[in-house]
Protein backbone atom coordinates (compact mmCIF):
# COMPACT_ATOMS: atom_id res chain seq x y z
CA UNK A 1 0.00 0.00 0.00
CA UNK A 2 1.23 3.79 -1.22
CA UNK A 3 -0.04 6.64 -0.13
CA UNK A 4 -0.77 7.87 -3.50
CA UNK A 5 -0.77 5.83 -6.42
CA UNK A 6 -1.28 7.51 -9.98
CA UNK A 7 -3.26 4.54 -11.81
CA UNK A 8 -3.69 3.32 -15.27
CA UNK A 9 -1.25 5.78 -16.80
CA UNK A 10 0.29 5.95 -20.15
CA UNK A 11 4.05 6.64 -18.79
CA UNK A 12 6.28 8.38 -21.30
CA UNK A 13 9.97 8.31 -20.74
CA UNK A 14 12.85 9.47 -22.95
CA UNK A 15 13.47 5.86 -23.89
CA UNK A 16 9.79 4.02 -23.98
CA UNK A 17 6.74 4.22 -23.49
CA UNK A 18 4.26 1.99 -21.32
CA UNK A 19 1.07 1.50 -19.69
CA UNK A 20 1.46 1.62 -15.36
CA UNK A 21 0.69 2.61 -12.07
CA UNK A 22 3.44 4.74 -9.93
CA UNK A 23 3.33 4.51 -6.62
CA UNK A 24 4.35 7.45 -4.30
CA UNK A 25 5.53 7.56 -0.71
CA UNK A 26 6.45 10.94 0.83
CA UNK A 27 8.41 12.81 -1.79
CA UNK A 28 10.04 9.70 -4.14
CA UNK A 29 8.57 7.17 -6.26
CA UNK A 30 8.02 3.97 -4.61
CA UNK A 31 7.12 1.32 -7.58
CA UNK A 32 6.27 1.47 -10.90
CA UNK A 33 4.19 -1.10 -12.15
CA UNK A 34 0.58 -2.91 -12.64
CA UNK A 35 -2.30 -3.36 -10.04
CA UNK A 36 -0.75 -0.86 -7.07
CA UNK A 37 -2.74 -0.44 -4.21
CA UNK A 38 -2.80 3.46 -2.69
CA UNK A 39 -4.38 5.04 0.75
CA UNK A 40 -5.09 7.81 -2.43
CA UNK A 41 -5.56 7.20 -6.05
CA UNK A 42 -5.54 9.49 -9.16
CA UNK A 43 -6.78 7.94 -11.88
CA UNK A 44 -5.09 9.18 -15.09
CA UNK A 45 -6.58 6.44 -17.63
CA UNK A 46 -6.32 8.40 -20.96
CA UNK A 47 -3.51 10.22 -20.57
CA UNK A 48 0.20 10.65 -20.86
CA UNK A 49 2.23 10.15 -16.87
CA UNK A 50 5.63 11.99 -17.68
CA UNK A 51 8.66 13.17 -15.26
CA UNK A 52 8.12 16.52 -14.54
CA UNK A 53 9.53 18.90 -16.98
CA UNK A 54 12.83 21.25 -16.08
CA UNK A 55 13.14 24.55 -17.75
CA UNK A 56 16.66 25.32 -17.70
CA UNK A 57 16.69 28.55 -18.77
CA UNK A 58 14.86 31.20 -16.73
CA UNK A 59 14.64 34.70 -15.95
CA UNK A 60 12.15 35.78 -13.62
CA UNK A 61 12.29 39.15 -11.54
CA UNK A 62 15.52 39.40 -13.35
CA UNK A 63 16.77 43.47 -14.23
CA UNK A 64 16.94 44.52 -17.62
CA UNK A 65 18.71 48.07 -18.35
CA UNK A 66 15.85 49.96 -16.12
CA UNK A 67 13.16 47.26 -16.44
CA UNK A 68 12.55 44.17 -14.36
CA UNK A 69 11.16 41.07 -15.97
CA UNK A 70 7.82 40.89 -14.96
CA UNK A 71 7.07 37.39 -13.28
CA UNK A 72 8.69 37.12 -10.02
CA UNK A 73 9.91 33.65 -8.20
CA UNK A 74 5.82 33.28 -7.16
CA UNK A 75 4.19 34.13 -10.14
CA UNK A 76 6.70 32.78 -12.71
CA UNK A 77 6.98 29.35 -11.06
CA UNK A 78 3.24 29.14 -10.61
CA UNK A 79 3.06 29.58 -14.45
CA UNK A 80 5.60 27.12 -14.95
CA UNK A 81 4.00 24.41 -12.69
CA UNK A 82 0.42 24.96 -14.24
CA UNK A 83 2.38 24.29 -17.62
CA UNK A 84 4.22 20.70 -16.49
CA UNK A 85 7.12 22.39 -15.32
CA UNK A 86 8.81 21.30 -11.31
CA UNK A 87 12.42 22.56 -12.05
CA UNK A 88 13.92 25.18 -13.08
CA UNK A 89 17.05 26.69 -13.71
CA UNK A 90 17.33 30.66 -13.18
CA UNK A 91 20.77 33.04 -13.04
CA UNK A 92 22.96 34.96 -10.19
CA UNK A 93 24.00 37.92 -11.37
CA UNK A 94 26.81 39.43 -9.76
CA UNK A 95 27.53 43.15 -9.97
CA UNK A 96 31.31 44.57 -10.68
CA UNK A 97 33.06 43.72 -7.86
CA UNK A 98 30.60 42.03 -5.94
CA UNK A 99 31.60 38.23 -5.01
CA UNK A 100 30.00 35.63 -6.50
CA UNK A 101 29.25 34.02 -3.38
CA UNK A 102 27.53 37.42 -2.01
CA UNK A 103 25.56 37.42 -5.12
CA UNK A 104 24.43 34.08 -4.84
CA UNK A 105 22.97 34.49 -1.00
CA UNK A 106 21.31 37.97 -2.43
CA UNK A 107 19.77 35.38 -5.63
CA UNK A 108 18.63 32.70 -3.16
CA UNK A 109 17.40 35.20 -0.74
CA UNK A 110 15.13 36.73 -3.63
CA UNK A 111 13.79 32.98 -4.65
CA UNK A 112 13.61 31.33 -1.45
CA UNK A 113 10.34 31.74 0.14
CA UNK A 114 8.36 32.55 -2.78
CA UNK A 115 9.07 29.50 -5.18
CA UNK A 116 6.30 26.92 -6.08
CA UNK A 117 8.90 24.44 -7.62
CA UNK A 118 12.22 23.20 -6.89
CA UNK A 119 15.06 25.59 -8.65
CA UNK A 120 18.68 25.61 -9.15
CA UNK A 121 20.57 28.38 -10.56
CA UNK A 122 23.16 29.21 -13.00
CA UNK A 123 26.34 31.69 -12.15
CA UNK A 124 27.23 34.59 -14.50
CA UNK A 125 30.53 35.45 -15.37
CA UNK A 126 30.91 38.78 -16.07
CA UNK A 127 34.04 40.50 -17.16
CA UNK A 128 35.68 41.87 -13.90
CA UNK A 129 35.21 37.87 -12.14
CA UNK A 130 36.86 36.24 -15.65
CA UNK A 131 39.59 38.41 -14.67
CA UNK A 132 39.40 38.28 -10.99
CA UNK A 133 38.08 35.92 -9.26
CA UNK A 134 37.97 32.26 -11.31
CA UNK A 135 39.74 31.15 -8.24
CA UNK A 136 36.53 31.06 -6.52
CA UNK A 137 34.52 28.74 -8.83
CA UNK A 138 35.33 25.58 -6.35
CA UNK A 139 33.93 27.53 -3.71
CA UNK A 140 30.77 28.71 -5.61
CA UNK A 141 30.75 24.86 -7.11
CA UNK A 142 30.44 24.08 -3.04
CA UNK A 143 27.70 25.61 -2.85
CA UNK A 144 25.59 24.22 -5.29
CA UNK A 145 26.51 25.64 -8.55
CA UNK A 146 27.37 23.15 -11.24
CA UNK A 147 27.38 26.01 -14.32
CA UNK A 148 28.42 28.75 -15.68
CA UNK A 149 26.96 31.11 -18.00
CA UNK A 150 28.81 33.35 -20.19
CA UNK A 151 28.38 35.94 -22.94
CA UNK A 152 29.65 36.89 -26.43
CA UNK A 153 27.56 39.59 -26.42
CA UNK A 154 25.86 42.51 -24.30
CA UNK A 155 28.92 44.99 -23.36
CA UNK A 156 29.90 44.71 -19.80
CA UNK A 157 29.30 41.23 -20.06
CA UNK A 158 31.30 40.23 -23.65
CA UNK A 159 33.78 38.21 -22.79
CA UNK A 160 36.73 38.63 -25.78
CA UNK A 161 38.27 35.26 -26.58
CA UNK A 162 40.91 35.22 -24.67
CA UNK A 163 38.89 35.80 -21.58
CA UNK A 164 36.27 33.35 -22.86
CA UNK A 165 39.23 30.56 -23.20
CA UNK A 166 40.75 31.33 -19.79
CA UNK A 167 37.05 30.49 -17.79
CA UNK A 168 36.81 27.64 -20.04
CA UNK A 169 39.72 26.18 -18.84
CA UNK A 170 39.38 26.73 -15.72
CA UNK A 171 36.09 25.36 -15.50
CA UNK A 172 37.53 22.28 -17.22
CA UNK A 173 39.68 21.56 -14.64
CA UNK A 174 36.73 21.86 -11.99
CA UNK A 175 34.09 19.72 -13.59
CA UNK A 176 31.63 23.08 -13.91
CA UNK A 177 29.68 23.21 -17.41
CA UNK A 178 30.18 26.07 -19.15
CA UNK A 179 26.98 27.40 -21.01
CA UNK A 180 27.32 30.66 -23.49
CA UNK A 181 25.35 33.58 -25.17
CA UNK A 182 27.30 33.04 -28.24
CA UNK A 183 26.81 35.81 -30.65
CA UNK A 184 29.24 38.28 -32.46
CA UNK A 185 28.81 41.09 -30.31
CA UNK A 186 31.29 43.60 -30.74
CA UNK A 187 30.22 43.71 -35.05
CA UNK A 188 26.46 43.62 -33.60
CA UNK A 189 27.23 46.61 -31.72
CA UNK A 190 29.09 48.41 -34.76
CA UNK A 191 25.86 47.20 -36.92
CA UNK A 192 23.26 48.99 -34.44
CA UNK A 193 25.19 51.82 -34.48
CA UNK A 194 25.52 52.09 -38.19
CA UNK A 195 21.60 51.46 -38.31
CA UNK A 196 20.55 54.02 -35.50
CA UNK A 197 22.48 56.76 -37.28
CA UNK A 198 21.17 56.16 -40.37
CA UNK A 199 17.98 56.56 -38.85
CA UNK A 200 16.75 53.44 -38.47
CA UNK A 201 14.72 52.75 -35.33
CA UNK A 202 11.82 50.15 -36.10
CA UNK A 203 12.04 47.05 -34.66
CA UNK A 204 13.14 45.21 -37.41
CA UNK A 205 16.36 46.18 -37.63
CA UNK A 206 17.13 44.45 -34.22
CA UNK A 207 17.23 41.08 -36.63
CA UNK A 208 19.06 43.47 -39.01
CA UNK A 209 21.54 44.05 -37.24
CA UNK A 210 21.74 40.80 -35.70
CA UNK A 211 22.24 38.54 -38.77
CA UNK A 212 22.33 34.13 -38.36
CA UNK A 213 25.91 34.28 -39.88
CA UNK A 214 27.37 36.68 -36.76
CA UNK A 215 25.54 33.99 -34.57
CA UNK A 216 27.19 30.91 -36.31
CA UNK A 217 30.66 32.72 -36.61
CA UNK A 218 30.26 33.04 -32.77
CA UNK A 219 29.47 29.37 -32.21
CA UNK A 220 31.78 27.83 -34.32
CA UNK A 221 34.75 30.46 -32.72
CA UNK A 222 33.73 29.60 -29.47
CA UNK A 223 33.79 25.93 -29.77
CA UNK A 224 37.07 25.78 -30.97
CA UNK A 225 38.13 27.40 -27.76
CA UNK A 226 36.06 24.47 -25.28
CA UNK A 227 37.90 22.01 -27.88
CA UNK A 228 41.06 23.69 -27.24
CA UNK A 229 40.60 24.22 -23.40
CA UNK A 230 39.41 20.45 -22.84
CA UNK A 231 35.75 21.78 -21.74
CA UNK A 232 32.05 20.99 -22.53
CA UNK A 233 30.23 23.37 -23.91
CA UNK A 234 26.32 24.15 -24.38
CA UNK A 235 25.32 27.25 -26.48
CA UNK A 236 22.38 28.25 -25.18
CA UNK A 237 19.30 29.63 -27.82
CA UNK A 238 20.34 28.24 -30.94
CA UNK A 239 17.79 30.20 -33.40
CA UNK A 240 19.53 29.30 -36.75
CA UNK A 241 20.50 26.30 -39.25
CA UNK A 242 24.18 27.40 -39.36
CA UNK A 243 24.72 27.53 -35.76
CA UNK A 244 23.29 24.17 -35.38
CA UNK A 245 25.28 22.78 -38.55
CA UNK A 246 28.36 24.40 -36.10
CA UNK A 247 27.45 21.76 -33.31
CA UNK A 248 26.26 19.17 -35.09
CA UNK A 249 29.86 18.80 -36.72
CA UNK A 250 31.98 19.04 -33.10
CA UNK A 251 29.60 16.65 -31.68
CA UNK A 252 30.80 14.27 -34.92
CA UNK A 253 34.60 14.78 -33.87
CA UNK A 254 33.45 13.59 -30.28
CA UNK A 255 33.33 17.13 -28.69
CA UNK A 256 31.53 17.65 -25.59
CA UNK A 257 29.12 20.15 -27.26
CA UNK A 258 25.67 20.65 -26.62
CA UNK A 259 22.90 22.91 -28.03
CA UNK A 260 19.56 24.18 -26.53
CA UNK A 261 16.61 25.83 -28.12
CA UNK A 262 13.78 28.09 -27.43
CA UNK A 263 9.65 28.10 -28.14
CA UNK A 264 10.06 31.40 -29.84
CA UNK A 265 13.01 30.26 -32.61
CA UNK A 266 10.76 26.87 -33.53
CA UNK A 267 7.45 28.89 -33.81
CA UNK A 268 8.39 32.59 -34.50
CA UNK A 269 9.21 34.20 -37.45
CA UNK A 270 11.27 37.75 -37.85
CA UNK A 271 8.23 39.25 -39.86
CA UNK A 272 6.75 39.89 -36.53
CA UNK A 273 9.12 42.17 -36.06
CA UNK A 274 7.26 43.92 -38.87
CA UNK A 275 4.46 43.97 -37.89
CA UNK A 276 1.96 44.92 -35.62
CA UNK A 277 3.63 45.48 -31.84
CA UNK A 278 6.70 44.63 -33.83
CA UNK A 279 8.49 45.89 -30.31
CA UNK A 280 7.14 43.03 -28.54
CA UNK A 281 8.60 40.09 -30.19
CA UNK A 282 12.84 41.96 -29.61
CA UNK A 283 15.02 38.93 -28.02
CA UNK A 284 18.39 38.13 -28.67
CA UNK A 285 19.11 36.29 -30.49
CA UNK A 286 16.57 37.41 -32.89
CA UNK A 287 13.54 35.62 -34.31
CA UNK A 288 14.16 33.81 -37.66
CA UNK A 289 12.58 31.97 -40.80
CA UNK A 290 10.71 28.84 -41.18
CA UNK A 291 13.35 27.18 -42.72
CA UNK A 292 15.51 27.67 -39.32
CA UNK A 293 12.46 25.92 -37.70
CA UNK A 294 12.39 23.33 -39.84
CA UNK A 295 16.25 22.58 -38.99
CA UNK A 296 15.53 23.12 -35.67
CA UNK A 297 13.15 20.70 -35.35
CA UNK A 298 15.74 18.14 -37.10
CA UNK A 299 18.14 18.75 -34.57
CA UNK A 300 16.25 18.29 -31.50
CA UNK A 301 14.76 14.86 -33.46
CA UNK A 302 18.04 13.68 -34.11
CA UNK A 303 19.66 14.71 -30.67
CA UNK A 304 21.98 17.23 -31.90
CA UNK A 305 20.08 19.99 -29.81
CA UNK A 306 19.47 18.17 -26.57
CA UNK A 307 16.98 20.53 -24.56
CA UNK A 308 14.36 23.03 -25.25
CA UNK A 309 13.93 25.85 -22.10
CA UNK A 310 11.95 29.07 -22.64
CA UNK A 311 14.58 31.74 -21.82
CA UNK A 312 11.32 33.01 -20.08
CA UNK A 313 12.02 36.98 -19.86
CA UNK A 314 8.68 38.71 -19.82
CA UNK A 315 8.17 42.76 -20.08
CA UNK A 316 4.61 43.91 -20.27
CA UNK A 317 3.48 45.44 -23.52
CA UNK A 318 3.48 48.86 -22.19
CA UNK A 319 7.28 48.23 -21.14
CA UNK A 320 7.96 46.79 -24.50
CA UNK A 321 6.79 50.10 -26.04
CA UNK A 322 7.77 52.71 -24.16
CA UNK A 323 11.21 53.52 -26.14
CA UNK A 324 11.20 55.11 -29.27
CA UNK A 325 13.98 52.71 -31.32
CA UNK A 326 14.29 48.97 -31.21
CA UNK A 327 17.70 49.69 -28.80
CA UNK A 328 15.55 50.82 -25.96
CA UNK A 329 12.99 47.62 -25.79
CA UNK A 330 13.99 45.21 -23.10
CA UNK A 331 15.02 42.22 -24.54
CA UNK A 332 12.98 38.96 -24.02
CA UNK A 333 9.60 36.68 -24.11
CA UNK A 334 7.50 34.59 -22.22
CA UNK A 335 6.81 31.30 -22.70
CA UNK A 336 7.09 29.54 -19.34
CA UNK A 337 3.71 28.00 -19.11
CA UNK A 338 3.15 26.68 -22.84
CA UNK A 339 6.91 24.97 -23.37
CA UNK A 340 5.62 21.20 -22.61
CA UNK A 341 2.21 22.60 -24.79
CA UNK A 342 3.67 23.70 -27.95
CA UNK A 343 6.30 20.76 -27.91
CA UNK A 344 3.50 18.07 -27.38
CA UNK A 345 1.57 19.59 -30.29
CA UNK A 346 4.78 19.44 -32.42
CA UNK A 347 5.14 16.30 -31.73
CA UNK A 348 1.73 14.94 -32.03
CA UNK A 349 2.22 16.74 -36.08
CA UNK A 350 5.20 14.18 -36.25
CA UNK A 351 7.84 16.53 -35.68
CA UNK A 352 9.54 14.10 -33.05
CA UNK A 353 8.39 11.58 -31.07
CA UNK A 354 6.78 11.70 -28.31
CA UNK A 355 9.61 9.93 -26.36
CA UNK A 356 11.72 12.32 -27.70
CA UNK A 357 9.10 15.27 -25.95
CA UNK A 358 10.06 14.10 -23.15
CA UNK A 359 13.45 13.50 -23.24
CA UNK A 360 14.09 17.35 -24.33
CA UNK A 361 12.06 18.75 -21.78
CA UNK A 362 12.09 16.37 -18.70
CA UNK A 363 14.80 13.93 -18.81
CA UNK A 364 17.47 15.67 -21.04
CA UNK A 365 18.14 18.89 -19.07
CA UNK A 366 18.15 16.96 -15.56
CA UNK A 367 20.60 14.77 -16.84
CA UNK A 368 22.93 18.13 -18.48
CA UNK A 369 23.04 19.95 -15.78
CA UNK A 370 23.13 17.38 -13.08
CA UNK A 371 19.98 17.65 -10.88
CA UNK A 372 19.69 14.92 -8.38
CA UNK A 373 16.83 12.61 -8.20
CA UNK A 374 15.01 14.81 -11.09
CA UNK A 375 13.78 13.60 -14.70
CA UNK A 376 12.83 9.91 -14.52
CA UNK A 377 9.80 8.02 -13.90
CA UNK A 378 12.14 5.32 -11.71
CA UNK A 379 11.60 4.68 -8.01
CA UNK A 380 14.48 6.46 -6.00
CA UNK A 381 13.60 9.80 -8.02
CA UNK A 382 11.43 12.81 -6.78
CA UNK A 383 7.84 12.23 -7.34
CA UNK A 384 7.77 15.12 -9.43
CA UNK A 385 4.98 14.30 -12.25
CA UNK A 386 2.81 15.00 -14.54
CA UNK A 387 -0.77 14.02 -15.84
CA UNK A 388 -0.86 15.48 -19.37
CA UNK A 389 -3.87 15.20 -21.26
CA UNK A 390 -2.89 14.51 -25.26
CA UNK A 391 -6.25 15.28 -26.44
CA UNK A 392 -7.12 18.40 -24.36
CA UNK A 393 -7.70 21.06 -26.89
CA UNK A 394 -6.21 24.44 -25.65
CA UNK A 395 -6.55 28.14 -27.59
CA UNK A 396 -3.01 30.21 -26.21
CA UNK A 397 -3.82 33.28 -24.58
CA UNK A 398 -2.59 35.79 -22.12
CA UNK A 399 -5.65 35.40 -20.14
CA UNK A 400 -5.93 32.27 -19.64
CA UNK A 401 -1.92 31.86 -18.73
CA UNK A 402 -0.69 31.87 -15.41
CA UNK A 403 2.14 34.48 -16.32
CA UNK A 404 2.44 37.68 -15.02
CA UNK A 405 2.47 39.55 -18.55
CA UNK A 406 -0.71 41.00 -20.48
CA UNK A 407 -0.18 39.94 -23.64
CA UNK A 408 1.30 35.98 -25.73
CA UNK A 409 3.69 35.75 -28.45
CA UNK A 410 1.41 33.01 -28.91
CA UNK A 411 -1.89 34.53 -28.45
CA UNK A 412 -4.39 32.67 -30.63
CA UNK A 413 -3.05 29.46 -31.32
CA UNK A 414 -4.36 26.21 -31.26
CA UNK A 415 -3.08 23.27 -29.61
CA UNK A 416 -4.04 19.81 -28.71
CA UNK A 417 -2.65 18.41 -25.10
CA UNK A 418 -2.00 20.30 -22.07
CA UNK A 419 -0.83 19.62 -18.06
CA UNK A 420 -3.46 18.53 -15.84
CA UNK A 421 -2.12 17.62 -12.73
CA UNK A 422 0.80 18.11 -11.39
CA UNK A 423 3.38 16.75 -8.35
CA UNK A 424 6.59 18.19 -6.79
CA UNK A 425 7.71 15.93 -4.64
CA UNK A 426 4.51 13.80 -3.95
CA UNK A 427 2.83 16.79 -3.18
CA UNK A 428 -0.25 17.88 -5.99
CA UNK A 429 0.07 21.43 -6.83
CA UNK A 430 -1.87 21.85 -9.98
CA UNK A 431 -5.13 20.04 -10.40
CA UNK A 432 -7.35 19.96 -13.21
CA UNK A 433 -5.16 22.75 -14.88
CA UNK A 434 -5.44 25.64 -11.40
CA UNK A 435 -2.29 25.80 -8.74
CA UNK A 436 -3.27 24.29 -5.31
CA UNK A 437 0.24 24.63 -4.16
CA UNK A 438 1.78 26.91 -1.45
CA UNK A 439 4.32 29.72 -2.07
CA UNK A 440 7.61 28.80 -1.13
CA UNK A 441 7.28 25.64 -0.91
CA UNK A 442 10.09 25.02 -3.74
CA UNK A 443 13.47 24.13 -2.36
CA UNK A 444 16.97 25.29 -3.98
CA UNK A 445 18.62 21.86 -5.93
CA UNK A 446 22.22 22.26 -4.83
CA UNK A 447 23.80 20.34 -7.49
CA UNK A 448 26.84 18.10 -6.21
CA UNK A 449 30.10 18.21 -8.11
CA UNK A 450 30.99 15.61 -10.80
CA UNK A 451 33.37 13.57 -11.06
CA UNK A 452 34.00 13.84 -14.49
CA UNK A 453 35.51 16.35 -15.51
CA UNK A 454 34.53 18.35 -18.55
CA UNK A 455 31.62 16.05 -19.96
CA UNK A 456 28.21 16.04 -17.81
CA UNK A 457 27.31 12.78 -16.16
CA UNK A 458 24.46 10.90 -18.30
CA UNK A 459 24.68 12.11 -21.54
CA UNK A 460 26.74 11.32 -24.40
MN1 LIG B 1 18.66 34.14 -21.34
Amino acid sequence: MYQLVIANAEVITGAASFPADVGINGERIAAVGMGLQGERVVDAGGCYLIPGGVDAHVHLQTPVAKYVSSDDFRSGTVAAACGGTTSVIDFVHPQPEQPMLDALAARRAEADGRVVIDYGLHMNIPVWHADHRLDRIAKVMAAGIYSFKMYQAYGPLCLDDARLYEVLRALARHGALPILHSENGPVIDRLRSEALAAGHTAPIWHARTRPATLEAEAVGGALELARQAGAALLIVHVSCAESLDRIAAARREGQAAYGETCPQYLFLTGDKLAGEHGERFVCAPPLRHETDHAALWGGLARGELQILSTDHCPFTAAEKAAEPGFDGVPGGLPSIEARLGLAHDAARRGLLSLSRWVEICCTGPAHLFNLPRKGHVAPGYDADLVIFDPRCPVEVSAQGLHERVDWSPYEGLHLTGWPRDVFSRGEQIVRDGEFVGQAGRGRFIAIPPVERAGRPAGLA
